[in-house]
Formats: C-alpha cells, structure tokens, sequence
C-alpha cells in the first residue's frame, strides 16, 4: 500500500498564470487536505504546455507522495493534463465504457449530440481509479504507481466540478492510505469575547498538541475547535471529550451554549423540543427578527407560538399590556418595558417562555444616557423573570449589527431560561 505523507497540488491552466482567474481550486483543496491531516509542501502552477506541464509533474512526483492536479480536463484540444500524465507515468489511454455511457446519459437529458471530443473525456489511462463526476462530463481520476509510491490526481478544473468531486469521491479514496485519522469537536459559545477567550484559555491551547484547541470568531460568538488524532475515532472521541469537560470547568465554561449544536437558534429548538416547552417573543428594535431566527430552524413549529412585533408605544400598551405608567416613567427603551413585553407576550399567547427585545438600533435616536446600541432583553417565565442591558457596539455599531447581536441575546437568555425549565 502507497503510504502518503506529502501531497502537493499542481495547477494547470493559462488563464490562472495571466491572471484572469483566480485560483480557488488549490485554497479548496489545500483547506480539505489540512483537514485530512495531509502535509502540503508545495503548490504551483503551469500553463496549458505540455513540455513544461511535464516538467513540473516530474518534479512534482519526485518530491510528495500525492500530487493533485486541477484543470485540462476538458473536451477540446488545450486540455491535455490527461494525456501529459499518462505519457509520464507510463499508461495507455483506453476506453472507459462506464464513463462514456455517463457522458452520453449527461449528454442525452441536456439534449446535446455527442461529439468525438467528448468521447476523448471517457479514454482514461489503464488501471486509473475513476472519481464520477456528478457535475460535468469530464471523470476524475487517480494514477497509482506502486513501484515508486506515488499518485497522481487529476481534477476537473471548474469548482462547481472539482470541489464537489473532492469532497464525495477523493476524501473517501484517500482516507484508504491513512491508518492516522482526525477528529472534531465544536464548542459553542456566547457571552465572552474571542479575546477573552483566548487570554482564559491560553495554558490549555499553547500546551496541548493534542487534541489541540483553535477559536474561530463568528459575529457575536465564539468557536472553540477541538482536534484529535489517533489511529480510531474512539481513541480520538476520548480525547475531545476530555478536553471538552477541562473546558467546562474554566470561566469560559459558562458561556458555552452546546457542543457541535450548529447555530444558538439550532439549540434553543432542540433544548425546547426536549423539554416540550412553548416560546413567544414580543419586538421592538429587532423587528422579529427572533423569531425570523427560530423560524429558520426546521421543527420550530413545534416551540414557537408566535410572535408580535410591538414597535409603537399603544402597540406595547394595547397587545402585550404594558403599563403606560411604565411607558411614561421609565421609557419605552428600559428595563422595565422590557420585562412587561416578556410578561405580556407570555401570557398573550399561553408561553411557557416569553422573551422580548427593546431598544435602540440607530444610527438616529441614541441619547447620552441611552446611546445607539442600548438595548434591553427581557425573559419571563412562571418561575422567574430576568431583563440584560446590552450596549451593543459601545454606540458605533450599525443598525443590521445591533439588531442581530440583540436577537442572538434574546435567543440565549431563552436557552437559558429552557434549561432552567423542566
Ligand atoms: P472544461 O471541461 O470546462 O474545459 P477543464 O477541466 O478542462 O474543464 P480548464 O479548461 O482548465 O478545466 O478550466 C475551465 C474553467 O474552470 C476555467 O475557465 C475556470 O473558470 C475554471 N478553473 C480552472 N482551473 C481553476 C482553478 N484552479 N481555480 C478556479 N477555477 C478554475
Ligand atoms: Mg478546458
């Protein structure tokens, strides 16, 4: 068996050296292979030549284990990646009756006549290991050469063609030459910065090489990626879940909303659905936006009873009962509206969660006591009830960002709140 420990990726076309097009291709695959856990030492880039196409093949073999080729795939008489490294590594081209019918059955629903430019995609070098491709006319394929431990990749050029073609047929090919497999896990949170987060959690990401520890920010919240690998997933998930529970146990610990749970939506669906507990919001600045998130999770028909968007003051008197003592006293953006909208909406619609959000998105209507960016949650419950000020952006943040970390707030504290509930 070929043992893979350096792949490198070799790019063919001339539109990719004059410019013309950027190369996606080789920032996909070098992204999947990191994720495989394959070292990449090299990456380059030639013209449609055949002699220097075969000089940097060459040299490309000589020195990784794995070269992925992209592009000149095609039909027409510039594609020539196929035949340069056939003739390099020594294959006939032969008639590959599988592909051949494939393109026809591709050619046939479009309604197009085969050509015998197409029927040159469907002579493939002997013994290759043939990707389909799903996309496109052109199969993928692989040249193992056993006597010297190497392979060659060849990918369709167009993205929609080779990234799908290396996600559903390589990946799987590959992990046959890899007894060494990588694992993950996703931690979720919300409520620390990602340089808190970092400064919380330096010992732990600098000391441990594995599993090892990454944060990705996302608006609003942070990824914690934690990487295992191990020759089984077993030994790997034991990893992860070790770490994951060291985790926990630091201040970042009570921040985390879930572990590979997707979105803070995704987890208040599931967390709801559970517990079989109903929620209601009541809106102000975010305009439903809550609930345009919680609706955007398939199953929330189920949790969701509605929602109201109570923008004007007789709004907020009239449906979610809020007193206009409270209006005229503390202001329609205050703590105190805040938990009546919650209140109001929970019992307007028979909740068992009512969460609510008021406040200021801007750019216009901030004051020096409210700026832009102030912006109460409510949460009410029958056992209890809890208001957050946020001041989102500290007054420079835009209306759209506002608007989403408010609606992210008020997603969390009825997470919170469904947890507490049982
Ligand atoms: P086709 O059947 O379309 O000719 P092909 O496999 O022969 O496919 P090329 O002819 O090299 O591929 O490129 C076709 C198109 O695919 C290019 O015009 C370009 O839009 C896109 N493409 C090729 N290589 C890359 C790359 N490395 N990154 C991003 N896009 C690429
Ligand atoms: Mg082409």
């Amino acid at each position: 068996m070929i043992k893979i420990n350096s792949a490198e990726i070799l790019c063919v076309g001339t539109e990719l050296l004059l410019g013309d097009i950027v190369n996606t291709d080789a920032a996909f695959i070098s992204r999947r292979l990191a994720a495989l856990g394959i070292n990449q030492y090299f990456q380059s880039t030639v013209g449609d030549n055949p002699e220097r196409l075969s000089e940097a093949l060459r040299l490309a073999l000589d020195r990784s284990d794995l070269v992925i080729m992209t592009g000149g795939l095609g039909p027409t008489y510039d594609d020539l990646t196929k035949e340069t490294a056939a003739r390099l590594m020594r294959r006939e081209l032969k008639l590959h009756e599988e592909s051949l019918a494939r393109i026809h059955a591709r050619l046939d629903r479009r309604g197009i006549e085969m050509t015998e430019n197409n029927k040159k995609q469907a002579y493939l070098p002997e013994g290759a290991v043939v990707f389909k491709n799903n996309y496109g006319t052109a199969p993928g394929m692989a040249i193992e050469d056993e006597e010297r431990g190497k392979i060659a990749i060849l990918l369709p050029g167009p993205p929609r063609e080779c990234e799908p073609m290396f996600e559903e047929e390589v990946e799987p090919y590959l992990k046959k030459f890899s007894s060494h497999i990588l694992y993950s896990r996703n931690i979720h949170i919300f409520g620390m910065g990602e340089s808190k987060v970092e400064d919380t959690l330096r010992d732990i990401m600098t000391t441990s090489l594995n599993p090892t520890v990454a944060p990705y920010a996302k608006s609003g919240e942070v990824l914690l990626r934690v990487t295992a690998g191990g020759s089984s997933e077993d030994e790997c998930k034991i990893l992860c879940d070790e770490m994951i529970e060291k985790i926990k146990l630091t201040p970042v610990g009570e921040f985390i909303y879930g572990i590979d749970i997707g979105t803070l939506e995704d987890a208040l669906v599931s967390e709801l659905t559970a517990k079989g507990l109903k929620i209601a919001s009541a809106e102000s600045c975010t305009g439903g936006y809550v609930a345009k998130r919680i609706t955007n999770v398939s199953g929330s028909s189920g949790v969701l009873d509605g929602s109201i968007v109570t923008y004007a003051n007789e709004v907020k008197e009239r449906f979610v009962n809020v007193s206009r003592e409270t209006l005229t006293k503390f202001g329609a953006v205050s703590h105190e509206t805040a938990i009546e909208m919650a209140r109001g909406v929970r019992e307007l619609f028979g909740s068992d969660i009512g969460v609510s959000t008021t406040g200021i998105a801007g750019p216009t209507g901030g004051t020096p006591e409210k700026p832009v960016g102030t912006v109460f949650v409510g949460i009410s419950t029958n056992k209890y009830e809890d208001v957050r000020e946020l001041h989102v952006g500290n007054g420079l943040a835009d209306r759209e960002y506002v608007r989403y970390i408010s609606a992210s707030n008020a997603i969390e504290m009825a997470l919170r709140a469904a947890k507490k509930l049982s």
